[in-house]
């Protein structure tokens, strides 16, 4: 590699594709105690919480780390050490967050669906129904392990009818999937800057109900992942606790001023939707199948199955498209042999057709290798 040689696309869950404008950001230092790059942190944290419209209710607490330091910081903090969370799981990141609740100590209960399929509403219902010593509902909201998308609305319907407190992992689809956190009763929405947003990774951020974060004092497992604490130091002094990622944040401001520019969500889930789309209907010209039936393929991911061919491999597959300039990313399901293409990052159904190309050259390329 040569420094003439153009960065390669990333067509993955993150992290993902930057606009040099949101890059360029990042060529200054800042000082944690600078004024400027407090209010930066301030308007930030503003800014997040109107994506989900949270303003009169909650408030944004970032995180260093990625995203799932965010999620178990939520967990630890929110969920009291006597309670218990169900967790509706179709996938790994569901799986994920049934560990972190196991090493934290706290109590869950596993709700499994099929992974090819949404988690049903009414069936976490009637077991929020059965066991009335279920405090809190941890819901994924875009598994991203397929892509399948979760019914949000429905199972926070749910939750409120039940008087249960619903924690979202809305890592995947904050920024380009509708969330009121108002409006739909949810406790924490959990995100980070390297998603939909357009950030480089390096923080995640809570949006969490006030009144649960007040009552949360005292209660994390953990000090630098204590999410009151980091809140209370924030609100007092202006000031991130400990060492912000300075420039993270600065690159998160920057694509915060992008996403506005550019027309916000309703903007940002067409441009996605137009990139799944080209993505599904080339692939499918090219003969890839997708795993998931239309009516649940989120905008973010698509999910492929490996094709039916005794000469396929992935890492031959994924090489020679390295090799064209497109970083695709390996499937996570367990029974069934497949690999992703993200939708999301700063590209639009051009990059889409290009990446195409690529696949149709690349394919070539594959057979006459296997025939040699
Ligand atoms: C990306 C992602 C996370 C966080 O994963 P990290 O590896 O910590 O960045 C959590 N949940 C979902 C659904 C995600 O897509």
């Amino acid at each position: 590699m040569n420094d003439r040689t153009p960065d390669p696309v990333l067509l993955t869950p993150g992290p993902l594709t930057t606009s040099a404008v949101t890059r360029t950001a990042m060529l200054r230092d800042w000082g944690s105690w600078d004024g400027a790059f407090n209010a930066l942190t301030a308007t930030m944290r503003r800014q997040l919480l109107d994506v989900v419209g949270g303003a009169d209710t909650h408030t944004c607490v970032p995180m260093q780390g990625s995203g799932t330091f965010a999620v178990e910081a939520a967990l630890g903090t929110l969920v009291p050490p006597r309670g218990r969370v169900l967790v509706p799981n179709n996938g790994a990141y569901c799986a994920r967050i049934l560990r972190i609740l196991r090493v934290l100590g706290r109590e869950a209960v596993e709700v499994p669906f099929d992974e090819c399929g949404p988690v049903d509403a009414a069936v976490v219902e009637a077991a929020l129904v059965r066991d009335p010593r279920i405090t809190h509902v941890a819901l994924v909201h875009c598994e991203t392990g397929t892509g399948v998308l979760n019914p949000l609305h429905a199972v926070a319907a749910a939750c409120a009818r039940q008087g249960r407190a619903l924690i979202v992992d809305a890592m995947s689809s904050f920024g380009a999937l509708p969330i009121d956190v108002g409006a739909e009763g949810i406790e924490a929405v959990v995100a980070a800057s390297g998603k939909c947003i357009e950030g480089v990774p390096g923080m995640g951020f809570v949006i969490a109900r006030r009144t649960a974060l007040e009552a949360a004092e005292g209660r994390a497992h953990s000090l630098s992942l204590d999410l009151y604490d980091q809140w209370r130091y924030l609100e007092r002094t202006g000031q991130w606790r400990f060492t912000p990622p300075t420039h993270v944040v600065a690159a998160l401001a920057a694509a915060l001023v992008q996403y506005r520019q550019e027309g916000g969500l309703p903007a940002r889930r067409a441009r996605y939707e137009a990139n799944r789309d080209a993505l599904v209907a080339g692939m499918r010209a090219l003969g890839f199948v997708p795993l998931l039936d239309p009516a649940v393929q989120s905008p973010i991911i698509v999910t492929f199955r490996s094709p039916d061919d005794p000469g396929w491999r992935f890492e031959n597959f994924y090489e020679r498209m390295r090799a064209r300039g497109f970083v695709l990313y390996p499937g996570k399901l367990t029974r069934i042999d497949t690999f992703r293409i993200g939708c999301i990052g700063a590209i639009d159904t051009a990059v889409i057709h290009a990446m195409l190309v690529a696949v149709e050259s690349t394919l070539h390329d594959m057979t006459l290798s296997s025939h040699i």
